[in-house]
């Protein structure tokens, strides 16, 4: 059942409530913050000028470097008295992305995050144990504030501590879960060595999100846990999670809240809009918001959009689960591909783990492309014990089928992009885990001929 009213209105009726919040969204910025009103007037535009939901194409695009060089206030658009609540970004690459929240914004972003887990089917009868990161990363809190919407008993984890957390989990009889998925999958690999039979707990449903994940993963967490796993999608520029999310009912594509994000989706390089179905970078724009409303904000995440009404009953629109990140796109020996493309294919690997890294190197002028896998347990303790055994019959056969399996993962990226890569097996817990995003690339190559980005 949806939570509120504007998840299953007619098209126009959206439309109309769309119109009036963009208006109004150009009017304060225009009104309330220097810097727009200095991009808007270079642009050759004036909040009047917004007549129709087209229109918007008018307004300049607002990117990650606009709002890093206006750290750390700069596109604020309400005063300090009326900011409840901060948040920021990692900032692992630079300073940190810091987002003030007013307290309307802070029920804009409760009421969203409500319907997302109304969605995953979690109610009052639910104990949500809530592993992501409290503090300023908004995970945590977005969905802290959410479950307590709707009534679920919230158990503030946030990460790590993974033996405390299957125990609790255990003990408490956690219905719900939200997590990375990689988290996730870490924490069965620790269960597993402590014997614990996740399919026995009491999860029923899940919400994932906070790093892209394909459907392989999908299926490897939903049969590990026995539960429904639900994708959600946001970003701190623009509230944290809460952007869109998935009905447990399909799970197939995620409803945006297009009352208070206005999508559209544009080629990546002549920045172009694009029509409905195609696929591009999600270009989204606050209407609702107060502290720091964003104009076309360029989010770097590839999807499309598709309406339509969900059999769940949902009119809002919908967008693909995020088929990759502009900045994760690896351009090698020119090809274009994305790190969850080998994801697929290693989870349908038997005696491999889902946890991996791409290394990409420079030899000359040629790249060189490295996929790091890690084994999982079980095979490394057969190779093991049979080293122990002194057996060499074994240990030969545990060599021959590492290889086969090296050769294996090897023919199928090649199939798949059509690039020889080395593939290289690692043992379990060697690659770096991480409560946030995984890591799933690294690039050594100078910065120049990476892709092109600055
Ligand atoms: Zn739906």
């Amino acid at each position: 059942m949806a939570w509120s009213r504007e998840e299953t209105i007619g098209r126009d009726e959206m439309r109309q409530i769309q119109l009036g919040r963009l208006q109004k969204a150009v009017a304060d910025v225009y009104g309330k913050n220097a810097v727009y009103r200095k991009w808007l007037d270079e642009a050759g535009v004036k909040p009047g000028d917004i007549k129709s939901l087209d229109d918007i194409r008018r307004l300049p695009f607002t990117t990650k470097q606009h709002i890093r060089d206006q750290y750390p206030f700069g596109l604020f658009s309400a005063s300090m008295e009326d900011i409840v609540e901060f948040h920021a970004t990692s900032g692992t690459t630079g300073k940190p992305v810091v987002v003030p929240y007013t307290r309307n914004d802070i029920e804009l972003w409760t009421e969203v995050m409500a319907r997302t887990c109304a969605a995953a089917g979690i109610t009052k009868n639910d104990i949500v144990q809530n592993i992501y990161g409290y503090g300023l990363f908004t995970g945590g809190l977005g969905t802290h504030y959410g479950a307590i919407r709707v009534g679920a008993t919230v158990v503030p984890m946030s990460g790590g501590n993974s033996q405390r957390q299957i125990m609790l989990m255990q003990d408490f009889g956690s219905t719900a879960v939200a997590s990375t998925p990689s988290f996730l999958m870490h924490l069965h690999e620790v269960g597993e060595q402590m014997g614990v039979d996740f399919k026995k707990l009491k999860l029923k449903t899940g919400l994932f999100g906070a790093e892209p994940w394909s459907d392989s993963m999908r299926q490897a967490i939903q049969e590990k846990f026995g539960l429904k796993a639900c994708d959600l999608y946001g970003l701190t520029e623009m509230i944290g999670p809460g952007v869109s999310f998935e009905c447990h009912e399909v799970r197939d594509g995620l409803h945006i809240n297009e009352d208070f994000f206005y999508p559209e989706v544009i080629h990546p390089e002549s920045c172009e809009s694009l029509p409905y179905g195609e696929e591009g970078e999600l270009v989204l724009t606050t209407i609702g918001k107060e502290g720091m409303p964003l104009l076309r904000y360029r989010t770097r995440d590839i999807t499309r959009l598709r309406h339509g009404v969900c059999p769940c009953g949902r009119t809002l629109v919908k967008m693909e689960r995020i088929s990759g990140r502009t900045d994760d796109m690896l351009i090698i020996r020119g090809v274009n591909f994305f790190p969850s493309q080998i994801e697929a294919i290693i989870l349908k690997r038997q005696g491999v783990s889902p946890h991996y890294m791409v290394v990409v190197d420079r030899q000359g002028s040629m790249d060189e492309v490295e996929v790091r896998i890690e084994v999982t347990e079980e095979f490394m303790a057969k190779a093991g014990a049979d080293v122990l055994k002194g057996s060499e019959k074994e240990i030969l056969k545990d060599v021959q089928l590492a290889r086969q399996k090296i050769e294996n993962l090897k023919r199928d990226i090649k199939d798949l992009i059509g690039i020889t890569a080395k593939v290289t097996l690692v043992p379990p817990g060697t690659v770096p885990r991480s409560e946030g995003k995984a890591k799933r690339v690294e690039d050594r190559r100078p910065k120049g001929i990476r892709t092109g980005r600055p």
